[in-house]
C-alpha cells in the first residue's frame, strides 16, 4: 500500500471530467476558444488515422496569443525574469519582448526567410531564444531548437534533416563558468551547406568569433529593424516547430507540431496543473532545447500572461545552493523540475535548502522520468514543507503537453508518491497487454492513448512511414507511447520506465524502474541504474550500478548486502541482482535521463550507437570497466 497525501489547492470542478467524458471533440472545441483566433474553425478535430488536424479552417498565430493580446492589461508585467549563471540579471516585460520579437521577426523577413521556412536556434538559456522563437512562429517560419550542449556532428545532422535557412546562435554560452564556443561548433557543424543562406549571432560572453560572408551580428540587426510587424494569420495545423527527442532509446526523432491544437493543449493544461494566477511566480528549469522548455517555458506561461523565471546555467553553479537562491531571491510560487536535478539536490542533503526561505511556494512539479517515491518524499518535505501539492506530469516530446498529471488547479485528489495519478480531461489512457487487452488493476502493461488529442505530433518531420510504424503500429488506432505502466484499484495511473527496458528474469519481467527506485530508497543511495546482461541458465540477470550520496564512507560489501536484503524483502528474490557494481557517475543524456539503452548495449558486448545526446563520455568508460569486470567474473564463476 502507499502512502497518500490529502493536500490541494481549494479548486474542486468537477464539470470538466464530466464534459470531457461524454464528447472529447466537443470538449476541446471548448478549450480551443480560451485562444485568440482570426478566424474560427469549421470542424473540430479531422481525423484520418494515425493523423489529425485539430480546429480545421481556422487561422491562428502562436506568437500573437503569447504576445500581443496581453498588452493591453499587461504590457508593463515582467513576462521573464532572467537569471544568468554568473550573476547577471535582465527583466523583461511583455511590452518589450512583443517590441524584440517584431524587430526579429522583421530581420527574418528580411534575410529572406517566408512561411512555412526552416530556421534553427542554437542558442544558450539567454532571452533571445524566446524571442527568436516567437519571431519564427510570428511570420510562420517553422522553428527547430537545437540544446545549446550539443557538438558539430549532431547540429549538422539536424540541420541537414530539417534543411534551415536561417541559424541564429551566440558567439557562446556559459556552462559551468566556462565559455562554450557555439559560433565555432556551428561554423564546423554548416561547413559547405550552402542551403544555409545566414548565421544571426548575439554577442552574449564577447569571446572573440571568425566571422564569414554569411555571419550578421544579432545587435547591428536589431538596432536598424521596424518593430511593426503584424502577426501572420496561419491555419491551425500549421507547423510551429520540428523538435529532436532526447535519443534515450535510439536515434533522435524529428517531431514535429502544429499551431492551434498544440496551443490549447498548452492553455489548458498549464491551467488545469499549475493552478496559475496573475500573481504567480513561475519557475521551470527545464532548458528551452527540450520539449519541456518548448511547452512550459516558452509557450504555456505566456499563453497565460504569466510571470517566469528563465535561468541560464548549470543547477549546481557555483555551488549546490543556486536553486533555492533563485527561488528566494525571487520569490518564486511555482516550481517545475526533474526527478534527476531533485536526486542530486537530496544527495547533498537537507541543510543547504533548510537555509533558505521557501515559504512563497505553493506549487511543486517534476517530469522527465518516474520519481522515485523516496525523492517525492524529500521533495514534499524538504522544499515544499508538506504544504504543496506535488505533480508527477507524464507526457512526451511527441505528446506536445502533458497527458497524465495531479490537476490542483482543477482538483483536489489525494497524491500518492510516485503516481502521475489520472489522465488529463478529454484524453482516453489505458493499460493493455500484448494482445491489446485491457490488464487487470495493478497488472503491469503497455500505456496506450485511446485517441487524438489536441497536442498530439502531426507526424516525423519527413517522415511519415516511421511515424506510423513508431507509434501506430503496435496496436490498431492506439498511439504506442513505449512506456510500461500500471493502473491500481484507484485507477492511478503507475509509470514504470521504458517498455524495451524491461528486465527478464527466468521469466519474470521486472521494470528497471521499480527496482531502481527499492535500490534508491536505501539511506546512503542516491541514484541507481539496472539493466539486464545474457546469461545460459536464466537468459537474463540483472546488474545494478549504484551512485552513493556525498559523504557515505560505509563499506561497499555492507551496503551491497544491506540492498539485496531490501530487495528481496520489497520486490522479491527474483529481483536480486547478479551484482551491484558502486560508481560515481551514471551515463544519462544531456536531458538528464539515465541512458539504459547504453548499459544494455555495454551489456549485450553491442556496438553503443548513437550517443550524440551523452552529456559525458566519462560516465561510459566507468561503466564498461564495470561491465568488463563483470563479465570476467561470470567467466570464472562458470
Ligand atoms: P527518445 O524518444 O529519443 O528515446 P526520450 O523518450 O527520452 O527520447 P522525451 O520525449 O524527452 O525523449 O521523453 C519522454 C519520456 O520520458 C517518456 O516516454 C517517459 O519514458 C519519460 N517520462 C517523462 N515524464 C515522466 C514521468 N512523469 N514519469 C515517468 N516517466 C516519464
Ligand atoms: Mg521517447
Amino acid at each position: 500500500m502507499s502512502d497518500t497525501y490529502n493536500i490541494g489547492l481549494g479548486n474542486n470542478d468537477t464539470d470538466t471530467r464530466i464534459k470531457a467524458d461524454s464528447d472529447f471533440v466537443s470538449f476541446w472545441n471548448d478549450q480551443a476558444k480560451n485562444l485568440t483566433w482570426f478566424s474560427p474553425w469549421n470542424e473540430t478535430l479531422d481525423w484520418q488515422p494515425p493523423f489529425a488536424k485539430w480546429f480545421v479552417g481556422g487561422t491562428i498565430n502562436a506568437s500573437h496569443n503569447a504576445l500581443d493580446v496581453h498588452q493591453d492589461s499587461k504590457s508593463e508585467k515582467p513576462a521573464i525574469l532572467w537569471e544568468g549563471e554568473n550573476g547577471d540579471s535582465r527583466i523583461l516585460t511583455y511590452g518589450q519582448i512583443l517590441t524584440e520579437v517584431q524587430k526579429f521577426s522583421n530581420i527574418l523577413k528580411s534575410l529572406g526567410v517566408e512561411k512555412g521556412d526552416r530556421v534553427t536556434l542554437y542558442l544558450p538559456m539567454i532571452p533571445e531564444l524566446p524571442i527568436a522563437m516567437l519571431a519564427c512562429a510570428r511570420i510562420g517560419a517553422t522553428h527547430t531548437v537545437i540544446f545549446s550542449g550539443f557538438s558539430a556532428t549532431s547540429i549538422r545532422d539536424r540541420v541537414d534533416d530539417s534543411k534551415s535557412k536561417v541559424i541564429v546562435t551566440a558567439d557562446g554560452g556559459y556552462r559551468r563558468g566556462k565559455i562554450v564556443k557555439l559560433k565555432e561548433v556551428v561554423d564546423e557543424a554548416i561547413e559547405d551547406f550552402d542551403f544555409v543562406k545566414n548565421v544571426v549571432v548575439v554577442e552574449r560572453t564577447k569571446n572573440e568569433i571568425p566571422m564569414t560572408c554569411k555571419d550578421k551580428l544579432w545587435n547591428d540587426l536589431m538596432n536598424d529593424a521596424s518593430d511593426n510587424c503584424p502577426a501572420e494569420k496561419l491555419d491551425s495545423a500549421h507547423p510551429l516547430y520540428i523538435l529532436y527527442t532526447s535519443g534515450t532509446t535510439g536515434k533522435p526523432k524529428g517531431v514535429l507540431h502544429g499551431t492551434g491544437g498544440y496551443l490549447t493543449h498548452l492553455y489548458s493544461t498549464f491551467k488545469w496543473a499549475f493552478d496559475i494566477k496573475d500573481s504567480d511566480v513561475f519557475f521551470c528549469t527545464a532548458d528551452i532545447g527540450w520539449v519541456t522548455g518548448h511547452s512550459y517555458v516558452v509557450y504555456a506561461p505566456l499563453l497565460h500572461g504569466a510571470t517566469e523565471i528563465m535561468y541560464e546555467g548549470a543547477p549546481d553553479f557555483p555551488d549546490a545552493s543556486r536553486m533555492w537562491d533563485i527561488l528566494q531571491k525571487y520569490k518564486a510560487t511555482i516550481f517545475y523540475t526533474t526527478p534527476t536535478a531533485l536526486r542530486m539536490f537530496m544527495k547533498f542533503g537537507d541543510d543547504i535548502p533548510n537555509s533558505f526561505d521557501l515559504s512563497t511556494l505553493r506549487l511543486l512539479g517534476t517530469v522527465g522520468e518516474p520519481i522515485n517515491p523516496e525523492v517525492w518524499r524529500w521533495y514534499f518535505k524538504t522544499i515544499g514543507k508538506e504544504k504543496c501539492p506535488i505533480i508527477d506530469t507524464w507526457w512526451q516530446t511527441e505528446t506536445g503537453g502533458m497527458l497524465i498529471s495531479p490537476l490542483p488547479g482543477l482538483e483536489t485528489i489525494p497524491l500518492k508518491p510516485g503516481s502521475g495519478t489520472l489522465p488529463i480531461p478529454g484524453v482516453n489512457i489505458t493499460v493493455v497487454d500484448e494482445n491489446g487487452k485491457d490488464v487487470e488493476p495493478n497488472t503491469k502493461g503497455y500505456l496506450v492513448v485511446k485517441n487524438p488529442w489536441p497536442g498530439m505530433l502531426l507526424t516525423l518531420w519527413g517522415d511519415d512511414e516511421k511515424y506510423k510504424t513508431v507509434y501506430w503500429s503496435k496496436y490498431e488506432n492506439c498511439y504506442y507511447p513505449g512506456d510500461y505502466a500500471l493502473k491500481d484499484a484507484d485507477g492511478y495511473l503507475w509509470l514504470l520506465g521504458r517498455a524495451d527496458d524491461v528486465l527478464k528474469v527466468a521469466g519474470h519481467r521486472i521494470g528497471t524502474a521499480e527496482l531502481e527506485s527499492c535500490i534508491v530508497s536505501h539511506d546512503d543511495v542516491a541514484e541507481s541504474a539496472a539493466c539486464g546482461i545474457p546469461d545460459e541458465v536464466k537468459g537474463e540477470v540483472i546488474i545494478a550500478f549504484v551512485v552513493l550520496k556525498e559523504g557515505i564512507n560505509t563499506e561497499t560489501k555492507v551496503l551491497e548486502k544491506e540492498l539485496v536484503e531490501k530487495i528481496r524483502t520489497d520486490i522479491g528474490a527474483i529481483a536480486t541482482p547478479k551484482q551491484i557494481y558502486f560508481v560515481s557517475k551514471l551515463p544519462k543524456t544531456r536531458s538528464g535521463k539515465i541512458m539504459r539503452r547504453l548499459l544494455k548495449a555495454i551489456g549485450n558486448n553491442e556496438k553503443i550507437g548513437d550517443v550524440s545526446t551523452l552529456e559525458d563520455g566519462a560516465a561510459v568508460i566507468e561503466v564498461q570497466t564495470a561491465f568488463d569486470e563483470i563479465q570476467k567474473s561470470i567467466k570464472e564463476s562458470n
